[in-house]
């Protein structure tokens, strides 16, 4: 079932939207080789109360910190370790999730730390395109198999492997509602897109096998063949002729 939300709703979003992209900020400030993945958690957690709002992720189904990190071949839900600290080359995908006044906001992005691979800034690159190529085509009248279509059509070309098992979803006064928005599909099929509809879209792209494997803490999920992950999102409240993204970079 898919909540449509109020304009009031939309706009408690925005604010809880406003602060992760404040954290998100913050976080950006504190990376650089040397910081441990556990730090960056704790600059979170901290800065998020402090704005009278909290991590959504925190406990969420048993997840242990605020704030996932996922370094190099980690796809998505890494947790935050004092034992992983950052270095020139790799990669780091932090994804945020905020709840204030009873909403969430959901976002990630993918970093690079000091000098990374050509190829692997590339891939970078590719799968934040593919999230705006998603979002446009956001608007009421399409279909959520739109946006999985134009996701999927852009980045097949490069040969990287869309992951199949995760996908974007709804949000609102839960962190994971309908629809549904997976990272491939065909064009005219799903749930209509309707003004009122708050979703998230979020490419998971890897430089090598699509194949995952999740890892024995429940959590990491990490690549089969070990090559790095990318992974962008951003939420999104429809409009009446389009969307707004909630979770801007600052
Ligand atoms: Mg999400
Ligand atoms: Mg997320």
């Amino acid at each position: 079932m898919i909540n449509y939300k109020s304009k009031r709703e939309i706009e408690i979003m925005r604010q809880a939207g406003l602060i992760l992209a404040e954290t998100r900020l913050e976080l950006e400030r504190h990376l650089k080789p040397g910081i441990s993945t556990l730090e960056l958690d704790k600059i979170a957690h901290d800065f998020i109360l402090s704005k009278g709002a909290y991590p959504s992720f925190k406990d969420y189904e048993g997840f242990p910190k605020s704030i996932c990190t996922s370094v190099n071949e980690v796809v998505v839900h890494g947790i935050p370790n004092k034992k992983v600290i950052l270095k020139d080359g790799d990669i780091i995908s932090i994804d945020l999730g905020v709840e204030y006044q009873g909403y969430h906001a959901d976002s990630a992005w993918t970093y690079p730390i000091g000098n990374v691979a050509p190829e692997i800034l590339k891939l970078l690159e590719v799968t934040e395109e593919a999230l705006f190529r998603g979002l446009e085509a956001v608007k009421p009248g399409n279909r959520v198999g739109d946006i999985s279509y134009a996701i999927e059509s852009f980045v097949k070309p490069y040969g990287y492997g869309i992951v199949k098992e995760l996908a974007g979803h709804g949000i609102g006064r839960t962190l994971h509602e309908d629809p549904l928005i997976l990272n491939f599909g065909n064009p005219n099929t799903g749930e209509l897109l309707q003004e009122g509809m708050t979703i998230c879209i979020e490419p998971m792209i890897n430089l090598g096998t699509a194949n995952i494997r999740l890892e024995r803490d429940g959590w990491t999920i990490k690549t089969l063949d070990k090559k790095p992950s990318a992974h962008f999102e951003h939420m999104v409240a429809i409009t009446k002729d389009g969307y707004e993204i909630l979770t801007p970079k600052l």
